[in-house]
């Protein structure tokens, strides 16, 4: 795009997602072309892609085996219903993931998006109880300052409540407490040595509520739109051994940890805690294409199949559940993933990410700093009487500095595409110092 096709745009019509829309169309920052670590502006001006797109581009923009594997597929095939009809791809997509999958997940579930996935692992937590005949088991537990997208499930197990506040929420639901615990780990490097404990508030709600009541609890592994929580060092193993102790499913939203964020294809690997459902989408194809898959323990899957051959097992789908250049989107991902070891990549990068976000501690406004793979978030202290201000600021004045960056509030949050090379977190984190500097 043209600098004058972008002045003659009409900004009026776009309904922006979570955005300060008037604010924006006052002064956009618009992005036009993109290729490996960088965006560039309509002015041809290099942005650094500080955020992978939105947690998405893991292997970085414009692979040209995903562009085209797309495009072959659309000429090929470009629709075809996967509803009582199949066509090849995603059933060789589920056998792929299948193989990267932590251990026994391997029953898949296309979906179209992060938020699809996370509501799609919510219906079959509740319906597997109910094919077990335990179909009192419909409570859901999720977390405070949990982030699983924007469908009715996945707000009502949130716990961010400005996408709460607006909305009716389902019944039955209910919410551990937060492991953000600023006095006693700040600036804590990877899993934070304090909150173990604080897992054994699901312990809590299932004496309040009842355990049989409860079908499942969701969390992210690490918090990530919230600005970046890993979980205390403890913490998931004791939510599983929980979760065993009372039959409630463990279903992990990887929708941002998923496929090499953290140095292993799934935090599951990670930390050694194998859920019973996993939601996942962005990096699957790389943000190329929308698309979102939940894995599934084998012996959940196995529960839907007991009634008789010609009945349908599970009354939900999407019309675009295994969309053809969505699974080619995505096997060329995998392909890219496995050629440059892209999932294990972050184990190699993590010591440098550390150093240089820590390295901002010394900023007068920053009151925190925490970080886990290649992510991580710095906390900066609300100006008096004005919250948001400052993360507004970092955000603009990194997008004028060619930094693309996430901005919640005042915590800024960094999680660039797993290619990115050593000398560039130096460069990025140089860039971000200036910028934080800037703001009073
Ligand atoms: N779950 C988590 C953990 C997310 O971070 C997100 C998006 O950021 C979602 C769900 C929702 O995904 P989508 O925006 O694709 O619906």
């Amino acid at each position: 795009m043209t600098a004058a096709a972008r002045n003659s745009l009409d900004l009026d019509a776009f309904w922006m997602p979570f955005t300060a829309s008037r604010q924006f169309k006052a002064k956009p920052r618009m992005l036009a072309s993109a290729k490996g670590m960088f965006y560039r502006t309509p002015e041809g001006a290099p942005v650094m892609d500080g955020s992978a797109g939105l947690w998405c581009v893991n292997a970085g923009h414009g692979r040209p085996e995903i562009a085209d594997a797309v495009h072959r597929q659309l000429m090929e095939m470009d629709y075809a219903p996967t509803m009582q009809m199949g066509h090849p791809l995603p059933f060789e997509l589920a056998s792929r993931l299948a193989r990267i999958a932590p251990a026994g997940l391997d029953r898949i579930f296309f979906t179209n998006s992060g938020s699809d996935a996370v509501d799609t692992a919510l219906k079959i937590a509740v319906a597997y109880h109910r094919m077990r005949g335990e179909g009192q088991r419909t409570r859901l537990i999720g977390r405070e300052k949990g982030y699983h997208g924007v469908g009715f499930g996945g707000i009502s197990v949130g716990g961010l409540v400005n996408n709460r506040r607006l909305f009716p929420t389902l019944h039955g639901i209910d919410h551990i407490s937060h492991t953000l615990l600023p006095a006693v780990n700040p600036f804590s490097r990877g899993e934070p040595d304090h909150g173990v404990e604080l897992a054994d508030d699901l312990e809590r709600l299932a004496q309040l509520h009842g355990p049989e009541t409860i079908a499942a609890v969701i969390v992210e592994p690490v918090a990530g739109s919230v600005g970046v929580l890993p979980p205390p060092k403890g913490y998931l193993e004791r939510l599983r051994a929980i979760c065993d102790r009372h039959g409630i499913l463990l279903i992990f939203d990887e929708v941002i940890t998923g496929f090499g964020r953290v140095g292993e294809a799934f935090a599951a690997q990670r930390f050694g805690v194998t859920p019973d459902l996993m939601s996942t989408a962005k990096g699957i194809t790389n943000g190329a294409v929308p698309m979102g898959a939940v894995f599934a323990r084998r012996a959940i899957h196995e529960a839907f199949l007991q009634g008789p051959p010609e009945v349908i097992e599970l009354f939900h789908g999407f019309t675009y559940s295994g969309h053809p250049a969505a699974c080619a989107a995505a096997l060329a991902t995998l392909d890219i993933f496995a050629r440059e070891g892209l999932f294990t990549r972050v184990q190699s990068l993590e010591a440098a990410w550390t150093e240089a976000i820590h390295g901002l501690r010394d900023i007068k406004t920053v009151v925190d700093i925490r970080n886990l793979g290649l992510m991580g978030a710095v906390e900066m202290a609300p100006r008096d009487g004005a919250p948001g201000a400052r993360g507004y600021a970092a955000l603009t004045g990194a997008f004028e500095a060619g930094l693309l960056l996430r901005a919640t509030g005042d915590t800024i949050a960094l999680s660039p595409p797993l290619i990115i090379t050593e000398d560039q977190i130096g460069e990025m984190f140089a860039t971000v110092r200036r910028v934080l500097e800037a703001i009073d």
